[in-house]
Order: C-alpha cells, then sequence, then structure tokens
C-alpha cells in the first residue's frame, strides 16, 4: 500500500471549542493510520475563521491532544497565519480567468436560485460572466461589439437576474467592488470521482450539486476549501484521514488541487457518531468535550467506535493504549458508512 512518497497525515480541528469525542476519532483514525504505516502525522490548526474562534480553544486542544498521547511531527501550522499563501493561490486562480466577482447575498442566491443543493440553494450564475472572452464572430450587419468585456465592467457590472426579486425592495444594487465582492470559482466539469479508502467509491457531480462556489467570502475571509487545498500541499500530505462530514468537501478540493497543479493525496473519510436519532452530536450530549485528565475510556471508546480488534490487555496509561493499538489498527476494519447511530451511548458508557 506504500506509495512513492512517505506517508504523511495531518489532524486539522478548528478552534471553536474543546475537542470532543467525534474530532477525538478523527484525531485517533488519522495518528493511528499514518503510525502504523511509519509515517508522519502532523497537526494543523484551521483558525481561519476567527470571528468564530474561542479564545484559548487552540491551545486546549493540543493540552488535550498531549494528554492522550498523540505525538505531532514539526510545529504546529495557524491558518490564521497564511493568508499570504491563499493570496497568492487566488491570485493564479484569477490570473486563469477561472473566477469572477460576486455581489449577491445569500438571501438574493436563495430567492434566485432554482435548485438546492445539499449545502443549500445553488448560485444561480447572476455575476458570472458570459463564458467565452473570444473576440465573438459578428454575422453581417451586426453591431461591432468590444472584443473583451473591459476589467472595469467585470467589476461593476451586475446583471439583472431573471426576475423581480423582493430582496431588491430597497432600489437599485449597489455596484459590486472587488472590496466587498465575494470571488467564485466557475465550476464547469463533469463530475469528480475518486476512491475513498473507506467509503468506496465517491462521485459528485459539482455543477449540480454544488455550483460556483466561493473562494475568498466578501468580508475578505478565504473559504476553508482553498485554504485547505493550499496547507495541505504546503505540508507535504500525502494522505488525509478525516470525519465524513468532509466527504462531499472533497471532489472541490480535488478540483482546486488540478487547477492549482498541485498533488492529490488519498482520502479516507471516518464514519461519524451520531445519537440514536441520527443527529448531530449535541453540545449537551457526547459533543461535551473530552476529559483530558481521564483519558483512557474516550481512547478506548473511540478505539472500538472505528471497529478495531479488542486490545489483548487493559492499558493503564495512553502510552500502553498506543504501544498496543499501533500494532492491531487495521483501517479496513472501520465501517463503510457515514455515520453510526447511538455513539453518544455507547462514549457515555451507557449501553
Ligand atoms: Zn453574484
Amino acid at each position: 500500500m506504500t506509495g512513492p512518497l512517505p506517508y504523511r497525515g495531518r489532524f486539522a480541528p478548528s478552534p471553536t471549542g474543546p475537542l470532543h469525542f467525534g474530532s477525538l476519532v478523527a484525531a485517533l483514525g488519522s495518528y493511528a493510520e499514518a503510525r502504523a504505516r511509519g509515517g508522519e502525522w502532523l497537526v494543523r490548526m484551521e483558525d481561519l475563521d476567527q470571528p468564530r474562534e474561542v479564545p484559548g480553544a487552540a491551545a486546549g486542544i493540543l493540552r488535550t491532544l498531549e494528554a492522550f498521547g498523540f505525538a505531532w511531527d514539526g510545529g504546529i501550522l495557524y491558518q490564521s497565519h497564511r493568508g499570504a499563501a491563499y493570496a497568492a493561490a487566488l491570485a493564479q486562480l484569477q490570473a486563469s480567468g477561472l473566477t469572477f466577482p460576486c455581489g449577491c447575498s445569500r438571501r438574493e442566491i436563495a430567492v434566485a436560485a432554482s435548485a438546492v443543493g445539499p449545502e443549500g440553494p445553488i448560485y444561480p450564475g447572476t455575476c458570472r460572466p458570459p463564458p467565452a472572452w473570444d473576440p465573438p464572430i459578428d454575422p453581417p450587419g451586426a453591431s461591432p461589439m468590444p472584443d473583451t468585456w473591459p476589467v472595469a465592467a467585470l467589476e461593476t457590472v451586475h446583471p439583472p437576474s431573471p426576475q423581480p426579486s423582493p430582496a431588491r425592495g430597497e432600489g437599485a444594487r449597489l455596484p459590486v467592488r472587488s472590496g466587498q465582492a465575494a470571488i467564485r470559482l466557475r465550476v464547469e466539469i463533469p463530475p469528480i470521482a475518486f476512491h475513498d479508502r473507506v467509503q468506496g467509491l465517491v462521485s459528485q457531480d459539482l455543477v449540480a450539486e454544488v455550483g460556483d462556489f466561493v473562494l475568498r467570502r466578501a468580508d475578505g475571509l478565504f473559504a476553508y476549501q482553498l485554504a485547505v487545498v493550499v496547507d495541505d500541499a504546503f505540508q507535504g500530505i500525502t494522505d488525509i484521514v478525516r470525519g465524513a462530514d468532509l466527504t462531499r468537501s472533497t471532489p472541490r478540493q480535488m478540483l482546486l488541487q488540478r487547477l492549482l497543479g498541485l498533488p492529490t493525496p488519498t482520502y479516507a473519510h471516518l464514519p461519524l457518531a451520531r445519537d440514536r436519532w441520527g443527529r448531530k452530536l449535541s453540545k449537551s450530549d457526547a459533543a461535551a468535550p473530552v476529559n483530558p485528565r481521564d483519558p483512557l475510556p474516550a481512547l478506548l471508546q473511540a478505539w472500538a467506535f472505528l471497529c478495531q480488534s479488542a486490545l489483548a490487555e487493559r492499558p493503564d496509561t495512553p502510552a500502553a493504549f498506543w504501544a498496543q493499538a499501533l500494532t492491531r489498527w487495521d483501517l479496513s476494519r472501520v465501517p463503510q458508512c457515514a455515520q453510526i447511530p447511538g455513539a453518544d451511548e455507547v462514549w457515555r458508557g451507557k449501553t
């Protein structure tokens, strides 16, 4: 199974709160796979969305990982320090003519969208420039047209949507200025398929299910999809093991890798812990923090959650857990499903 590059995996938590059971499962799966294959394991703090960041959460997550016996290679990469790299990648995409500015509000998109994908309304293409920038071939007698749109027009022209929109009750829309516009990627590709090492064949039609997606938000924040792709390449990540909530993000990331000329890692998406009704675990439930002062119960439950074989003897320290776990870890035992219901009751020891 070893590829030409040495294995390098990563765990990339968002510091929006303390480490909870779901994050522990992702950390355990990515760590065990990396170490069992003699590879490296890096930690990246995805603190891009600073308004959502909880003060102290990043340090708390790192302390908790240490208490659980995780040992990472190298320093921590903080996305909040990576703005220049994301800007350079965005500039590369802009230079290739694959992006356009968009001043639509969420509400305007919802009103104008003709389809709704799994993540919400599909962008209706309101601000998308015409498909070809080649000089049009004028039929005889047609009025002359400019070879290309002037750049200034790109920044200011906002084609009207086909139907009057209630969101525009205030009158004419303000011109889209680059400072307040989001930047979207034109998505014009056939469905993207990949082999997920847990979920099997995954295929997604980005045009139908996602549409032209945002690379940089109107408030200047770079989108998660762009940042992840840039950072995975920067850190030399060869193999990604993460939660199945990100399975549907992978084709977008693969598209960006292609457009930016970056390598595509392998992917394995682990099932998510859900309550018995299949709902996301809530903060008051098993999304409560794991306890860094008592790591073994949660480690053993995460191990069992991923259907790994029983350990020969009950470990009494995290180091003893990992000593056994890394010789037994087998990714092929992880269930091929997106979620496992009832996980909260298992991990709180209710069963
Ligand atoms: Zn728009």
